[in-house]
């Protein structure tokens, strides 16, 4: 199965197939017409109290760290100086496509959901942050028609994995190169030309919209998940809107990979499942309790002829040559745990190469300005935690999988937006 999916319940208002979205069933471009008569738009008045509701119904931030909204909202509400806020639509994920899919196809949710942000924060300017040239059209095309009450760019960047970070996003949108900088300060600290700012993902803004626009199904749009799919090449993908805790066997099933034994989560971000994943919900405590990530909510499945060494060695050395390069520990340790991983995934271990993986990826998280040395470890630490005996097993002989040269393209995991 490959294309566009939603397992909410018939009546509910998500972002993929509802009347807020102003277009059924999710093709073409949205209409701003419906859009407005299904909601969209609306003025927010004090009575809405929208800052609650985001709070009491626990909507988490759709970036990757999964941070509660409300509490960004404050804090940039709260912080001295005039806030901005950006919409940030860069998904450096590889196999993810929410964002851009988003952006494409409902550019007035987007807005609109910045709008809110810009009035619930009191910020008086608004920034739409991407690198997608078809977002870009969009969104511009959006931009020229929608009922203007706040000024927003658009900023285009070049894609990359630590564009999407909160700080690249900022040091680009000042005109810098989309490189993140070391934290504190923080955007709510000291963001876009030094004021506090919310950098809040497109698919979060959505949220915050589609509940605005429809409070008697608020809930169920708060908990719902964008979850892109894929597995091993020539495979099929899909872009699926589904319930919180959904499990993760039931989108294997829908996206045609039923015969997976692991899955890859998060993007590159989450980490490797082995046994037992098919009975982990899509929740983003649960996910981090089992010692893994939601992340950006992209699933990527492995058939039994994948080899998870195989897997595990092609997402390092992706991140390896994502690397921004600017913090040495992240440069020599991503380049440590790509070469020894790719050798021993061509039959060249050594005795000791499984207890030097498994201590670098416990020394290493943490240590760089970014999280792309956080999901490199966390690949190494899950292959070892649920594949244990997979690395010796490769010593001296290669697995027909392994045998080639992992490519740092990251080919394997590029999803194209359906
Ligand atoms: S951790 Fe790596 S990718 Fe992130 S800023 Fe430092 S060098 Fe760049």
């Amino acid at each position: 199965m490959t294309g566009v999916v939603s397992l909410l319940p018939e009546g509910q208002h998500g972002l993929l197939l509802s009347p807020v979205s102003g277009a059924e069933p999710h093709r073409g471009a949205e209409d701003l017409a419906r859009y407005l008569a299904a909601g969209g738009y609306a003025p927010l008045t004090p009575r809405d109290r929208l800052l609650e509701r985001i709070a009491t119904l626990g909507l988490r931030g759709r970036g990757g760290a999964g941070f509660p909204a409300a509490v960004k909202l404050r804090t940039v509400r709260d912080a001295p100086g005039r806030p901005v806020v950006v919409a940030n639509g860069e998904e450096g994920e590889p196999g993810s496509v929410k964002d851009r899919w988003l952006l494409r196809h409902r550019p007035h949710l987007i807005l609109d959901g910045l709008r809110l942000a810009a009035a619930m924060t009191g910020a008086a300017r608004g920034f739409v942050y991407l690198s997608d040239i078809p977002a870009e059209q969009a969104v511009r095309r959006a931009l020229a028609e929608r009922p203007a009450d706040l000024p927003v760019e658009v900023v285009r960047t070049e894609h990359a994995y630590v564009a999407g970070e909160e700080t690249a996003v900022v040091r680009c949108v000042d005109g810098g190169p989309a490189l993140p900088t070391a934290k504190p300060p923080r955007p709510f600290e000291a963001g876009v030309g030094g004021a506090p700012t919310l950098v809040a993902n497109a698919e979060t803004l959505a949220r915050i919209a589609a509940l605005h626009a429809c409070p008697d199904t608020a809930a169920a749009v708060a908990g719902a998940h964008l979850v892109t799919v894929s597995g091993p090449a020539g495979s099929a993908s899909a872009l699926i809107e589904v319930p919180a805790g959904t499990h993760l066997k039931v989108l294997a099933d829908l996206g045609g990979h039923g015969r997976a034994e692991a899955v890859l989560l998060g993007g590159l971000f989450g980490g490797l499942y082995g046994t037992g994943w098919t009975d982990l919900p899509l929740e983003h405590d649960r996910l981090t309790a089992a010692g893994g990530a939601l992340g950006c909510g992209a699933l990527h499945f492995l058939h039994p002829w994948d080899c998870p060494v195989a897997v595990a060695t092609e997402a390092v050395a992706y991140l390896s040559a994502q690397s921004a390069r600017q913090c040495g520990v992240c440069v020599s340790g991503t380049g440590a745990l790509a070469r020894t991983l790719t050798a021993a995934a061509r039959g060249g271990a050594a005795h000791d190469t499984t207890d030097k993986l498994r201590r670098w990826s416990r020394q290493l998280p943490g240590r760089g300005a970014c999280g792309l040395l956080d999901a490199a470890a966390r690949v190494v630490a899950t292959l070892l935690a649920h594949f244990p005996d997979l690395v010796d097993a490769h010593r001296g002989a290669a697995c027909p999988a392994c045998a080639e040269p992992a490519p740092e393209d990251g080919r394997r995991f590029t999803v194209p937006v359906p």
